[in-house]
């Protein structure tokens, strides 16, 4: 199927970056979102990262062409004709569910859908559509515009068919797409998190200092960020929950949270975004 029309569906970080990439590689798009407000938020992000990128010379197009290639809407109707959607609303199943078996019952049969995750199964996504073969995870990385990988996942059914389409997409969008089963925390989140949870263990037993632990991840270990400049800005709540989608779906102990990202997460310490986690930002 040739994709011309992305329907993008989450007007938030990840949506509005989904949404800026896909018009920059010259697809048509049509941004979603339950108000005018996160559309308006998400549409000024956008004007704002191309104006840079095509000060820095990383994009060549004229923004209003790439712009023109963006419509919104609040009316889910209004995807109707789109030949590709990408999921990227909250991180709940049952709001996703309702979202996804809206646009089931609104698109083509043969439209592939697709969800942005980062911890539901896709197997039970997939499950709560009529097109299970052709639904995947498609997990893109924040920022979008400037993050290169997409982890593509398959769930129990999806056809081979589709997932050869997605990865020409995500190729088409200028990515580099990684095949990863559906098992909890894909392949990114698996490591990732229990790293991020192990360095707050080694912090709760006094090993080091957060400053200690991330000057050894960076300078020993060759790491861009240490593990709690970074937990802070994924967000403590969201390292929390992906610790707890990781310990629930294995039942395995060496996946247990550690008491004290709990402890900061219960405190509203929840990193650069409330000015306070392993350390204090200016809001
Ligand atoms: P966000 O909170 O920034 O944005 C979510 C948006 O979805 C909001 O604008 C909200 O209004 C909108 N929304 C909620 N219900 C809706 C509905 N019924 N219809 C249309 N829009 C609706 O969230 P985000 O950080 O962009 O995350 C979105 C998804 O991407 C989640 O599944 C998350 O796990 C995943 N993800 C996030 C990151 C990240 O770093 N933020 C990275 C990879 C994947």
């Amino acid at each position: 199927m040739d994709i011309k029309k992305i329907g993008i569906i989450g007007a938030g970080t990840m949506g509005t970056g989904i949404t800026q990439v896909a018009a920059t590689s010259g697809f048509e798009v049509i941004l979603n979102d339950v108000g005018e407000d996160y559309i308006q938020r998400s549409l000024k992000i956008i004007e704002k990262s191309l104006t840079k990128l095509i000060e820095k010379g990383k994009i060549k197009e004229e923004k209003e062409a790439i712009l023109a290639r963006i419509k919104t809407t609040t009316a889910l109707e209004d995807l109707k004709e789109v030949d590709f959607a990408v999921e990227a609303i909250f991180e709940d199943f049952d709001v996703k569910k309702k979202v996804l078996q809206d646009l089931d019952k609104l698109l083509d049969p043969s439209v592939i859908l697709t969800s942005n995750t980062s911890s539901i199964s896709i197997t039970r996504l997939a499950a709560t559509t009529s097109r299970p073969s052709r639904f995947m995870g498609m997990h893109f990385m924040n920022p979008v515009p400037l993050m290169t990988l997409v982890e593509l996942i398959k769930g129990i059914a999806t056809s081979d068919e589709t997932f050869q389409q997605v990865k020409g997409l995500a190729e088409a969008l200028g990515k580099v797409p990684v095949e990863a089963n559906d098992f909890p925390g894909f392949i990114s989140n698996r490591i990732l998190l229990p790293m991020i949870n192990e360095a707050v263990y080694a912090l709760m037993e006094g090993v080091g200092t957060a400053e200690a632990i991330d000057t050894v991840m960076k300078l020993g270990m060759n790491h861009p960020m240490g593990p709690f400049a970074l937990a802070d800005l994924i967000g403590l709540d969201v390292c929390l929950h992906i610790m707890e989608v990781l310990y629930e779906g294995f039942n395995d102990p060496k996946y247990r949270p550690c008491p004290l990202l709990k402890k900061m997460v219960d405190a509203g310490y929840l990193g650069r975004k409330t000015g306070k986690g392993f350390y204090d930002y200016n809001l």
